[in-house]
């Protein structure tokens, strides 16, 4: 059994963006304390925490002074430095422990550890020279995908290869860093599902969401997804299976391609999810809050959706035209999420819209004006 962490007790995050300053919201809505571990001042959850230490992640001191002054701390990306988290955890309460970092921080480790639980990924061979780049693509064939093993994120440090023209650039990249060499899949979804797992071993699964990209970042997501109930099922089945299976607590985030062959795993993440975020409007407990819940060893909520949502991201770029919209009658139900980012950079995540409803067409219909008046 976890430790139970009742308001108003301190929760500390480490990692200051937009997915710390949505727990943190609902964390405060429950009466507790935050602070946060984040090297950038004015962060989107150090414009809200109680208390802002500014300083790198695997700052021994930093990270010591968090764990003394929070009664239990959690991380908001995969990225923390995990040999830091581990040589530290043990002088506060960090329930997570290193292993999702380990795991997920790795695209490699990450993969290894799906099929040992006994689920679908991609054909993929590792890649650390120029030679294994050239073996991997002849036994994996075209198209295939370059990724970094570690450290990328929407399409970042990926290649798609499609035939041998494509292979000097990405010959002259290969021996500098690990990669994964993944075989493409032909989907005909993408979907996600969000499970949580808390300190006493209480599982529940947010229901399916289906997510649609442009340019690989997240563009839409939709709940609950448009798939068969039998594909649900298996779905919400191998998130279940995949968090008791890996022996993680708090949330993961599994993202899967539909194939004619079933569900394939693409990535983990061991936190709330930019496809969870309709959650906050759209279901009876959203990611943070069960994540939260998870963490403090309080009883999980069985999520259950109300009609139908529909978030849409909103990258720098959208941010005027969709002001200007939210503003019109038709739209200024949309419940707007601004992650306080001052700098409007291209393609960067700094807010999301979401819209609910009881009629799918009608939403439907509703979202793809709102979506007609935002810029590409
Ligand atoms: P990732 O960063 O791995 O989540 O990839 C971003 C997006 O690229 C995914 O959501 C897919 O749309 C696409 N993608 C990634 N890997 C594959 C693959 N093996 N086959 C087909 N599409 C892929």
């Amino acid at each position: 059994m976890g430790k139970v962490i009742l308001p108003p007790s301190k929760i500390g995050i480490i990692g200051g963006g937009q997915l710390g300053r949505m727990m943190a919201i609902a964390a405060r809505q429950m009466g507790y304390r935050i602070a946060v571990l984040e090297p950038g001042v004015d962060s989107p959850l150090g414009q809200i925490a109680d208390t802002e230490l500014n300083h790198a992640y695997d700052d021994q001191i930093a990270l010591k002074l968090l764990l003394e002054k929070a009664d239990v701390v959690t991380y908001e990306f995969e990225n923390v430095p995990y040999k830091a988290v581990r040589k530290l955890g043990p002088l506060g309460y960090l329930p997570q422990g290193e292993m999702p970092l380990v795991i997920t921080s790795h695209r490699l480790r990450e993969k290894l550890a799906i099929e040992e639980a006994g689920y679908n990924v991609a054909p993929f061979l590792a890649v650390m020279s120029k030679d294994e780049l050239r073996y991997a693509v002849k036994r994996i064939g075209y198209p295939c995908i370059l990724k970094t093993s570690s450290g990328g994120y929407d399409g970042k440090g990926q290649w798609v290869l499609r035939s041998d023209d494509d292979l000097p650039e990405v010959l002259t990249i290969a021996d500098d860093n690990e990669y994964v060499l993944e075989g493409f899949v032909n989907f005909t979804k993408e979907v996600s599902v969000i499970v949580t797992r808390s300190t006493n071993g209480e599982v529940q699964a947010f229901p399916v969401t289906e997510n649609e990209h442009v340019n690989q970042i997240l563009h839409v997501s939709i709940a609950p997804a448009r798939i068969s109930d039998a594909l649900r099922v298996e779905a919400e089945s191998v998130a279940r299976g995949l968090i008791e299976k890996l022996d993680f607590v708090g949330t993961l985030a599994i993202e899967m391609f539909v194939t004619d062959d079933g569900l394939v795993i693409n990535e983990l993440a061991p936190r709330p999810h930019n496809s969870g975020h309709w959650t906050i409007d759209g279901c009876n407990v959203n990611q943070f809050e069960q994540h939260i819940r998870a963490v403090c060893g309080l009883p999980l909520v069985k999520p259950e959706v109300r009609g139908h949502a529909i978030m849409v991201n909103l990258l720098g770029q959208h941010v005027d035209d969709a002001l200007s919209a939210w503003q019109k009658p038709e739209f200024s139900d949309g419940k707007l999420h601004l992650y306080g980012k001052e700098e409007l950079k291209r393609d960067r995540k700094v807010g999301h819209i979401n819209f609910v409803g009881d009629e799918w067409g009608a939403l439907e219909a509703k979202v793809d004006r709102f979506l007609d008046g935002l810029p590409e």
